[in-house]
């Protein structure tokens, strides 16, 4: 397929007309010769896929297609833009433009994450672009800082709050001292979160986003399966008042670090020190913070969500699309910002391997003794304490929490100690642990 470079026009099929669909829409119209002024082309949409109307969207006299199909057969379309969501009917749409030798954008992260290798080896076949800014923290270019502005690092390890949703909870939780379970509700009939949101709040939209950098981050292959994640469902509001209590703040953090193992991968709740910019990043807001061996740490924040600041992400890989036209394949930006051959697999650390500081939270009985038998068993496990909250009993209460900040240890001891507190007699019920991370080297 020859774009039409000598009429300087990028053609491009819109393929879904929702929520970041239209704003791709809106701002190509708003901004038309600004973007045309940095791109060297004008990006004009010619057809539209689309079931039905969006009523914040004026198409004028733009094609429209109820079949997404005919848009990705037009041969008028040099580019496919794929925001309908989902893997199964976007991945037909984004093959089959593949093997008509379109370019194709996406936003869609669960599409990239599952099935992006077989996606960029059909692109590389047919000598086309797949771009997917849109597909982590919408509006934040943290792809292209990975993949282009930090390219001469050794990156050492990203940690992001890259789901708006768990984020704005968790905010919920912490300024104004509310459940989960209630804020949930509100996040749904404010339009944050889905009316299913298992994706957000067990962190699998994480995951999905989680793995796309650390792909681009290291060199390795998308493997989504290999990360462990751990939602915020479980998390107590008395665990983030404490958190606050001692310096820090509970974000739900995905982190991809490199160890002498192989590759962390893990999405959990995390205590982070207050004092970091990104422990007070909140609301939907999205940040990521990278650390590379040359440029030190760097952090990334804003928009992660909605429909213009998703668009701004489209946009910008619709400019590259057309900046690249006279580009030969071989010098582009590949997918992952490493080229294929050098993409190679390296050991996702299992989670017992991984270390970490904990906080724990014990309700123990209120007697003589207890901290003391609780140190003797984290000490001879080799952890230490390093801070501790021991509140008083109130009124006819016979146990009281008692939380602590250990050293650093690794998962699987600090699992085998937690059994052992559990089973002593000095406490009752479940020991509370979340991983605290202090994000400085
Ligand atoms: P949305 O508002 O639900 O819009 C999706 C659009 O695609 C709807 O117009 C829907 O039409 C259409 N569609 C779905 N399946 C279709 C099919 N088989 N044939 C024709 N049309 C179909 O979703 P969105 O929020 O714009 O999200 C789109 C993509 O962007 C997703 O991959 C999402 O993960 C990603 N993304 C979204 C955001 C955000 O803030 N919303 C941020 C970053 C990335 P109907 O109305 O007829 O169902």
């Amino acid at each position: 397929m020859s774009l039409n470079t000598s009429e300087k026009i990028v053609r491009v099929g819109l393929c879904g007309l929702g929520t970041v669909g239209g704003g791709v829409f809106n701002v190509l119209a708003r901004n038309k010769e600004l973007i045309q002024s940095r791109a060297g082309s004008e990006i004009r949409i010619i057809h539209v896929g689309a079931r039905r109307d969006n009523s914040a969207v004026n198409i004028g006299s733009v094609k429209v297609s109820r079949d997404i199909f005919a848009v990705v057969r037009d041969p008028d379309v040099d580019v496919v833009v794929e925001l309908i969501g989902g893997t199964t009917v976007a991945k037909e749409l984004v093959m089959e433009a593949i093997s008509q030798g379109k370019h194709v954008v996406t936003a869609n992260k669960a599409l990239i994450a599952h099935h992006g290798a077989e996606i960029f080896s059909a692109a590389r076949n047919k000598r086309v672009t797949v771009s997917f800014e849109a597909a982590v923290a919408g509006g934040i270019p943290i792809i292209k800082a990975l993949r282009e502005g930090l390219a001469a690092n050794r990156i050492e390890w990203l940690a992001g709050i890259i789901n708006g949703t768990t984020n704005f909870i968790l905010t919920e939780m912490s300024e104004k001292g509310r459940a989960f379970a209630d804020v949930l509700k509100e996040a749904q009939a404010m339009g944050y979160a889905e009316a299913d949101p298992t994706f957000d709040v067990e962190g699998i939209d994480a995951a999905h986003k989680l793995v796309i950098l650390a792909a681009i981050a290291f060199g390795i292959p998308l493997e989504v399966d290999k990360i462990f994640t751990e939602g915020i469902t479980k998390l107590d509001i008395r665990d983030v008042n404490y958190a606050k209590e001692l310096g820090y703040r509970i974000r739900h953090l995905g982190i991809a670090r490199r160890s002498a193992q192989g590759i962390e991968l893990r999405v959990h709740p995390t205590l982070i020190p207050q004092s970091r910019l990104i422990a007070n990043v909140s609301g939907v807001m999205n940040a990521i913070m990278v650390m590379g061996d040359a440029s030190g740490p760097t952090l990334y924040s804003g928009r992660g969500a909605g429909g213009e600041p998703t668009a701004s992400a489209v946009i910008a890989d619709l400019v590259d699309v057309a900046r690249n036209l006279s580009t030969p394949y071989a010098n582009r930006v590949p997918a992952l910002g490493f080229v294929a051959e050098s993409v190679r697999s390296q050991p996702i650390v299992a989670i017992g391997e991984i270390e970490s500081s904990y906080y724990l939270r014990i309700t123990a009985n209120d007697k003589p003794g207890v901290l003391s038998k609780i140190t003797h068993i984290l000490s001879d496990a080799g952890i230490s304490i390093e801070a501790v909250i021991q509140k008083e009993p109130q009124h006819g209460e016979t146990s009281v929490p008692l939380i602590l900040l250990t050293s650093r240890i690794l998962d699987k001891t600090m699992r085998k100690v937690i059994a052992q507190i559990e089973a002593s007699s000095v406490v009752e019920g479940s020991v509370v642990s979340i991983r605290v991370e202090t994000l400085d080297k």
